[in-house]
């Protein structure tokens, strides 16, 4: 019988169910429950099959969303997942973390008059499914060839490029600073987002598949980089961006302020057992707690605050909510675990009481001015309308900048005038750098992003290397 393709018109969009927000507000576990086969099956079931998937075009890894949508709802997971994939290399993860709204399912022909098809949390689906049922890559028909490839950093970028490489045969050896591997997956987005265990699976698939990794070794101290270029055929860069922008107000520095990454590292190294001294960890129990920043950072840290138990958490961002770079998902469940937003507020300074701590924050009221060089907006202050608000703690998620090594220099390895590694996706070969040995990809050549497009230039990188390699 042939496919009812208006079934989009009877079956409603249903988002994974979440658990009560008392639950929510105390743990830090993810907070969608899985989807059932049949939830999934008839969900995917609501694809128009359209014809020309702009969904597709929007994820930035160009995933075969109506097929393995179709394969889903067949109940053909391993072959769902076989072909998930061929195009990325993390979809579990890019399946809770990707902003959907914004990529794949904000251009989804059904998302206006019905609502999009339910493709992030299916996409998790299908690669949670088929791991518990067993499946694993299918390296069988892998030729082994006497290539290595150091990659640094084992962030998304780092493994999505080992990935690649090591399904063409080539060695990658996998070198981090941290323990554990994930980069910002799992020293930055905190467990209600992505539970580390997720992350540890794939450590393990990885493994059994042929990545070598070398954590808490930093390259540049633990290992030289001239030893990587000396003992590799190819080294691949993807090191993050990792210096915080500041705010540049007085009292920055006050007792009471905190940077965000710390913050959230220094919660997820106590959630892991990774804590070096009690005195790391940074608590908000109690507190009342204003986080400045409006972008996936600023969420993150406001949902840890609630789940530390602040005695309350406000957000203050200088533009209005329409142009808040954070996802709308999360921003929605940041208010219903009971963080209060402030929108138009841009922060002058932060108010110290008599023993030079943190005791509040001034801000100004904005209006939205002419547009800026990427297009949004420009916050102006109104004058007259400065007032305090009270905090005993202030977090600063104003997001980050290219943090370049040192050593880069002397390896001839250039970068652009805001500091990102030079690697150009359609160069001779993608993704390399002025010195032709090394290559590089993720946040540290676009700027902070996104895990899938730090995913995406990872993968690409890796055929740069295998041209370059005539692999
Ligand atoms: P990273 O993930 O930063 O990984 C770089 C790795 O390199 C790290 O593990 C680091 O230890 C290692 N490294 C650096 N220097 C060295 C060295 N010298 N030697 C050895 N190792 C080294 N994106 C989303 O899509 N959705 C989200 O919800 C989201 N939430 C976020 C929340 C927070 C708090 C932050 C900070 C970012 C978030 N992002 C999110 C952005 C996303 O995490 C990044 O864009 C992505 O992780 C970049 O990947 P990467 O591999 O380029 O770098
Ligand atoms: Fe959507 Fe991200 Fe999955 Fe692409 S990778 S289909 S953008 S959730």
């Amino acid at each position: 019988m042939a496919k009812n393709v208006y079934q989009f018109v009877d079956v409603e969009r249903i988002d994974p169910p979440k658990k009560p927000v008392d639950q929510r507000r105390n743990e830090f576990a993810e907070i969608y429950h899985p989807m059932s086969d049949s939830q999934a099956a008839g969900q995917a079931d609501r694809c128009l099959d359209c014809g020309n998937p702009y969904c597709e075009w929007k994820c930035p890894v160009h995933n075969y969303i109506p097929q393995w949508l179709k394969l889903a709802n067949e109940g053909r997971i391993f072959e769902a997942a076989e072909l998930s994939h061929k195009t990325n290399s993390l979809p579990e993860v890019c399946g809770r973390v990707c902003p959907q709204d914004r990529l794949c399912e904000g251009d989804c022909t059904l998302n206006d008059d019905f609502g999009a098809v339910t493709i992030g949390s299916i996409e998790k689906y299908i690669t949670d499914t088929a791991f518990k049922q067993g499946w694993r890559p299918d390296m069988s028909g892998v030729e082994k060839t006497d290539k290595k490839v150091a990659v640094i950093g084992a962030g998304p970028a780092g493994l999505a490029c080992a990935d690649i490489l090591v399904r063409n045969g080539v060695t990658p050896v996998v070198y981090d600073k941290y323990p554990e591997i994930g980069g910002l997956l799992t020293f930055g987005i905190p467990a209600f987002k992505l539970e580390k265990e997720v992350v540890q699976l794939r450590r393990e698939i990885f493994t059994e598949m042929g990545v070598e990794f070398k954590l808490n070794t930093e390259v540049g101290k633990d290992v030289e980089f001239q030893t990587l270029i000396d003992q590799y055929d190819a080294v691949f860069l993807g090191m993050g961006t990792y210096k915080y922008m500041r705010g540049g107000f007085e009292n920055e520095d006050a007792p009471g302020v905190y940077e965000a990454l710390p913050y959230l590292i220094a919660n997820t190294n106590r959630q892991m057992g990774l804590e070096q001294a009690p005195s790391d960890f940074i608590d908000m129990k109690g507190k009342k707690v204003v986080v400045l920043g409006g972008g996936d950072t600023a969420m993150d840290c406001v949902r840890t605050a609630v789940r530390q138990g602040a005695e309350s958490v406000i957000c203050a961002y200088r533009r209005d909510e329409e142009n808040m770079p954070g996802s709308r998902r999360e921003v929605q469940n940041a208010r219903e675990e009971g963080v209060e937003f402030r929108f138009n507020l841009q922060p002058l300074d932060v108010e110290i009481n008599d023993k030079g701590e943190a005791c509040g924050v001034t801000l100004v009221k904005t209006q939205l001015g002419d547009p800026d060089s990427a297009g949004r907006r420009r916050p102006e202050p109104i004058e007259g309308s400065e007032h305090i608000l009270e905090a005993d703690a202030v977090i600063i998620a104003f997001g980050f900048q290219p943090s370049p090594a040192n050593w880069f220099a002397d390896y001839g390895i250039i970068l652009d005038e805001k500091g990102r590694v030079r690697a150009p996706a359609n160069g001779q070969f993608a993704f390399q750098t002025s010195n032709p040995k090394i290559f590089s990809g993720g946040d540290m050549v676009r700027g902070s992003d996104l895990v899938v497009t730090a995913i995406f230039e990872g993968r690409q990188a890796a055929e740069g290397i295998l041209d370059y390699l005539k692999v």
